[in-house]
């Protein structure tokens, strides 16, 4: 199948909007047929300028009929995944009947059979442009409709959408009308899934998930609604609208292209969500985190949508703000910003540094592809980061005050970045557009750095120096905190004073505060986290790092500190070896679980790329010693110890050790070798060539379910074996039949570090082979696929030609041009770094 997608561009939504208002869209899908295809009946009422043409997005397999005012369509008018209209009325119905595909990219209605129990499942997810594809429609934002939905399904499915069920007669749903919303936000879950519900405050609540994940689902429904109920408390502490969509149903769907999609009343999430195997209390945090990013987009998103793509960091990164800060105040996650300062940020950071970059808060983004560029660490992480900046500034009462205000002016609307900036101007009393010139209109991040001169014991003068990148030569204010920690005789650091500093836009910030005071062993900038910057610490501060980040007790410290020490690395001003030694220093004392998981992850993704051929197996080595010294120091039942058994496990290549804890010996207590961790060592085992094509299928054979077969196509494609690997490599490009998920599964699998000499030709294949992925497969499933089979781990200029070469063809994919130009530069950075 060759995937068309159609771009829509912000001239002709601007046009469209100035034509048409659209009132409801009636869909009534039938999805009892077999085949690809299902059969879509949609009545679409709308009034426009009398006379006037326009367009509706539109993607049928076959069309039975369609009619205008009574009067036949063309079949013609449907071309080209558009619906041409001319001679509109004031008052129009359009009415279509047609029969539509089914997906497997995750866009549009996606299909899934469970190879355990043989079970369809059905999503719907018609983000960005992909309404066409389910109904004829006026795909953009600002054309906000009520839904109202009805459904044919065989009887033992279950059926949810956006709206309420109204009515079910066997196999008939009908749902009421729903509030008006974008039609990038209507879905639909229905298949044999499984159902828990509950309720709180007045609102019901719904969990669904796969029949096969029925236990586990169950089993985690008590966790799911306490993170559910506290947020939706802590929202209604905090604004003045109550949740507006009745119902909040929370759907865990199979191959699901995000983390989870905020569709008003019905959230899904992908369903690794509800794991079946033990997870760390990381991963728990993981998924609250997310449970409340989504609930947040209910009013930022839901409520109040962009009116364009340049404002979807509107939606982002108030999500991402707000659910971690949520997550924080309102669960037991009382740390989410400690992952936020390690992880989220860290994504931003590395995207806005890129030739890619772009302000938060773009002037203009012409169409819904470059739109889905800008889905990336910019919108989500950075604009966090900077909304936090914000709040530090403005005050809470004042943030949050113009926030309702916002709300209550836009509700059931759309609106831009200026009503929010004049909303939190009204409330503050303080004039925005200077910050948000600085902040939000301008790409790029500055570095702060201690500079510090003494007086024996004293400082003679701190001052704080921000500098900016070349070519973007903005300086900022910040304010920040400034913590001086101090080393007792007993080795216990502790937190002398925190200092609350205004760093100006100059350049150069004296805190005049400090002559006279004595050193600290630590001076941290930015203390506390608040602004968004890269750190360097002063030397004698870096210098003592080994010795004072693992006694170092405030996490989020922690989190500052080893994130400007990683960042160090990232840009080659820090060799790996040196960050490897300190990971062996700090991991086995290390107290969150969070910090471990990362910091593993971040080594670990260092190691492989910027660690040569001859240093690599040292220092994977010493992170598996890491991993091993944290194991041993764990008790059953601690959350570390699943996640040092998980780096240990990635790291070693002591196969007789990984093959005894499949046998079941020598496991430390506690820890469960279940389904997924037996698939991770049979993963390593397979790397390091112990394991073979039978053993694989073997597995696969004890464990018929969704994640084993995602795990052996990962496995499968990890092996260092020529047909396996041209195996693989004919399916993550060429197969069309295959599934989002497990194309990026094997993608996942392919490219290993120990295995270069075998992988050599697959270099020059990615760029000759991607532009015709890009042709067979979805726009958000194929930027995926296409970053996944990147070949990052062979570092050389070569590479770095062929990315160039690539770049240079002309009217080369959009999508696919942003993906090598990023990992061609975090390849510059390897070069650097291992020159
Ligand atoms: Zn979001």
């Amino acid at each position: 199948m060759i995937v068309v997608m159609p771009t829509l561009t912000r001239a002709e939504a601007v046009e469209r909007a100035s034509l048409v208002d659209v009132e409801e869209y009636h869909v009534d899908l039938d999805l009892t047929g077999s085949g690809d295809t299902f059969r879509s009946l949609v009545t679409v009422r709308f009034r426009a300028r009398a006379g006037a043409a326009t367009f509706l997005e539109f993607e049928p397999a076959e069309v039975a009929s369609m009619t205008l005012n009574g009067a036949p369509v063309d079949p013609a008018a449907a071309t080209g995944a558009r619906l041409e209209l001319t001679g509109l009325a004031e008052e129009n119905t359009l009415v279509v009947d047609a029969l539509m595909r089914y997906s497997n990219d995750g866009e549009g209605l996606h299909r899934y059979t469970d190879p355990g129990d043989g079970n369809t499942y059905l999503y719907q997810h018609l983000f960005i442009n992909n309404a066409g594809r389910v109904l004829p429609s006026f795909d953009q934002p600002d054309l906000k409709a009520v839904f109202r939905v009805a459904v044919t399904a065989p009887a033992d499915w279950v059926v949810a959408t956006n709206g309420e069920l109204v009515s079910r007669d066997g196999g008939r749903w009908e749902f009421a009308p729903t509030k008006r919303i974008s039609t990038y936000l209507a879905s639909l879950v229905a298949g044999p899934y499984h159902v828990v519900t509950g309720e709180h405050d007045g609102i019901p609540l719904a969990l669904y998930a796969r029949a096969a994940l029925a236990e586990h689902l169950d089993a985690q429904a008590p966790e799911i609604f306490e993170i559910t109920r506290r947020s939706l408390d802590r929202f209604h502490e905090m604004f003045r609208i109550r949740y507006p969509f009745g119902h909040y149903q929370q759907a865990f769907a199979p191959e699901f292209n995000f983390g989870a999609m905020e569709y008003p009343g019905i959230v899904v999430f992908r369903d690794e969500m509800i794991p079946r195997s033990a997870v760390t209390d990381a991963d728990r945090e993981r998924r609250a985190n997310i449970i409340a990013h989504e609930m947040a987009h209910m009013w930022f998103g839901d409520l109040v949508t962009m009116a364009w793509w340049d404002d979807l960091w509107l939606n982002e990164s108030f999500a991402e703000y707000l659910g971690s800060r949520v997550t924080a105040e309102a669960t037991r996650f009382t740390d989410a910003w400690t992952t936020f300062a390690m992880q989220r940020k860290a994504w931003g950071l590395r995207a806005d540094q890129r030739p890619s970059t772009h302000p938060v808060a773009p002037s203009v983004v012409d169409d819904t592809e470059q739109a889905l560029l800008n889905f990336d660490g910019i919108s989500y992480a950075k604009g966090a980061a900077v909304l936090k900046q914000l709040v530090a500034w403005l005050g809470d009462e004042a943030f949050l005050s113009g926030l309702n205000a916002h709300f209550e002016a836009h509700a059931y609307g759309n609106a831009t970045l200026a009503d929010l900036l004049g909303a939190l101007s009204e409330s503050s009393g303080r004039d925005l557009s200077g910050w948000a010139e600085v902040w939000l209109r301008r790409a790029q991040v500055n570095t702060l750095r201690a500079e510090i001169t003494r007086d024996g014991a004293s400082y003679a003068e701190v001052a704080v120096v921000q500098t900016a990148p070349d070519g973007h030569p903005t300086l900022r204010p910040h304010r920040i905190g400034v913590g001086l920690y101090d080393r007792s005789a007993d080795g216990a650091v502790t937190l002398r004073q925190r200092l609350d500093v205004e760093v100006d836009a100059s350049g150069r910030t004296v805190l005049s505060a400090l002559a006279g005071v004595p050193a600290a062993d630590l001076l941290l900038l930015n203390d506390g986290d608040l602004t968004y910057a890269k750190v360097r610490l002063d030397d004698e501060s870096a210098a003592a790092v080994p010795l004072l980040l693992p006694r170092l007790g405030d996490s989020l410290a922690r989190a500052v500190v080893w994130a400007a020490t990683l960042d160090a690395v990232v840009d080659g001003e820090r060799p790996v070896a040196e960050l490897v030694t300190l990971v062996l220093a700090a991991l086995p004392v290390e107290t969150e679980v969070v910090v471990v998981e990362d910091v593993l992850r971040a080594t670990r993704g260092l190691v492989d790329r910027y660690a040569g051929p001859e240093t690599r197996p040292a220092a994977l080595e010493l992170l598996a010693q890491a991993a091993d010294r944290l194991l041993a120091v764990t008790g059953p039942g601690d959350s570390r110890r699943l996640a040092a058994a998980r780096g240990l496990i990635g790291a070693t290549v002591d196969t007789a050790r990984l093959r005894g804890w499949l046998a079941g010996e020598d496991v430390p207590d506690g820890l469960a070798v279940d389904a997924d961790l037996r698939w991770l060592i049979l993963y390593r085992l397979s790397v390091l060539g112990a394991a073979g094509a039978a053993e694989i299928d073997a597995e696969l054979a004890g464990d018929r379910s969704a994640a084993g077969e995602q795990w052996a196509a990962a496995c499968r494609a990890a092996r260092p074996d020529a047909e396996a690997k041209e195996a693989a490599w004919a399916a993550i490009v060429g197969d069309a039949e295959l599934s989002n998920r497990l194309a990026e599964r094997t993608a996942s699998g392919f490219w290993q570090p120990e295995q270069l000499d075998l992988l050599e030709p697959y270099v020059k294949r990615y760029f000759a082979d991607m532009p015709e992925m890009m042709r067979i497969r979805g726009g958000m499933s194929a930027e995926h696929i296409a970053a996944m089979a990147y070949p990052s781990v062979a570092v050389s200029e070569r590479t770095r030609q062929l990315a160039a070469d690539l770049l240079a063809t002309p009217g080369l994919n959009q999508i696919l041009s942003r993906v090598v130009q990023d990992a061609d530069d975090d390849m510059g950075r390897a070069l650097i770094a291992r020159g």
